[in-house]
């Protein structure tokens, strides 16, 4: 079968043919592959800043945000049938006893560091046109989502991170006072940092909590990511045309700020106008660059005086990708549109090498693998 794969040693990508995978064990599933999105964390790995194959091959397949569809079920197989369209989680298990996260199943919590992620470490990835793998990392997913499920991956990024943030919040009154036809977090303002594919996602999520959200991004008003914001009813802000302190003087109080950009200047900064009770999610992981000068002073006074947190989330378990297919659900449902407009190319795997190495415009763009 062909897959698309990168060879560190030599540092090559292509496409390549493999062994097609069998099943193995009762309770293993086999996946025609339909499709891969395209993101950074492919490109830094085809550009060879990380990525490592599974033990005793040189070559890794790539591809981590996937649809396939259950072609067969080994004898004990339950969650699944021959036929459902599946989204396959990332990361597998550590092999150690002592791992209290991996042993209960919350690998996107591991201890050790040992895990393993299909398509990023150790094991191969989704861009091929057939996947094994054990039942429990199948995520089933509704036929009608057929042509945005691919973009379930990238959402449990905010998924895993507003579960965190209820979490977190349930240390003070944060609840909003109860309102027919809004939804939970209708009294709260989030800021996004970043208009890419996990910003857009992100704020349709905190949209459909009930948060009154800003994107702040750099690129100019009109374009097409400001379009989808607009269909969602989310507030685009350039940073052509708005300072961080302009940002938080039309949004008041910022309750929460999720971080989807990498670029850690501009989240230090924004961490001076988080509100009172605020909370700030760091998703983005940037590159090593030179060090910057912060105002520790002001960000420990207020972070103290604020009351206030600052986390980060890596991965997603299974809640967050329960989570992520209900909501893009729920999404296609009030705004067919805007998901629809996420996705922006769909591509054979030939044309891969331009998607990976290129700087392909567009939003999210899809590699299509049978
Ligand atoms: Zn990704
Ligand atoms: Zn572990």
């Amino acid at each position: 079968m062909r897959a698309i794969a990168v060879t560190p040693a030599s540092k090559q990508l292509g496409l390549i043919d493999i062994t097609e995978p069998k099943l193995s064990a009762p309770t293993d599933v086999m996946l025609r592959m339909l499709e891969a999105g395209v993101c950074g964390t492919d490109k830094e790995i085809c550009a060879f800043e990380y990525g490592t194959p599974p033990n005793g091959s040189g070559e890794l397949v790539i591809g981590h945000e996937s649809l396939g569809e259950v072609i067969e079920v080994g004898a004990d197989v339950t969650r699944v049938k021959v036929g459902d369209l599946v989204v396959p989680m990332v990361r597998r298990p550590c092999p150690h006893n002592d791992c209290p996260a991996c042993r209960s199943g919350r690998q996107d919590f591991c201890f050790t560091g040992d895990f393993t992620e299909r398509g990023i470490k150790g094991r191969h990835g989704f861009m091929a046109q057939l996947v094994v793998d054990d039942e429990q990392y199948m995520n089933p997913v509704p036929k009608n989502l057929r042509e945005v499920a691919v973009l379930v991956e990238p959402l449990t990024i905010a998924e895993k991170a507003l579960i965190q943030v209820w979490d977190v919040q349930q240390r003070l009154p944060w609840s909003c006072p109860v309102t027919a036809g809004k939804a939970q977090a209708h009294c709260h303002r989030a800021i996004v940092l970043g208009a890419g594919p996990v910003g857009l996602l992100g704020a349709m999520a905190l949209v459909k909590n009930g948060f009154d959200t800003y994107v702040y991004a750099r690129e100019p008003v009109p374009n097409p990511k400001a379009d989808v914001l607009a269909k969602i009813g989310a507030k685009y802000l350039s940073a052509e045309t708005h300072s961080l302190a302009a940002l938080a003087e039309s949004v008041g109080n910022v309750d929460l700020v999720y971080e989807a950009t990498g670029a850690s200047r501009l989240a230090f900064d924004m961490i001076q106008y988080l509100g009172t009770n605020g909370i700030f999610v760091f998703t983005g992981v940037p590159g090593r660059k030179g060090p910057v000068e912060v105002d520790t002073d002001a960000m420990m006074r207020n972070l103290v005086l604020k009351n206030q947190v600052v986390f980060g989330t890596v991965n997603a378990g299974r809640d967050a990708f329960e989570a992520s297919i209900r909501d893009l659900g729920a999404f296609v449902d009030s705004w067919p549109e805007a998901v629809g407009g996420l996705i922006t190319g769909r591509f054979p795997m030939e044309a891969h090498r331009d998607l990976l190495l290129g700087k392909n415009g567009g939003i999210k763009n899809v590699i299509r693998l049978n």
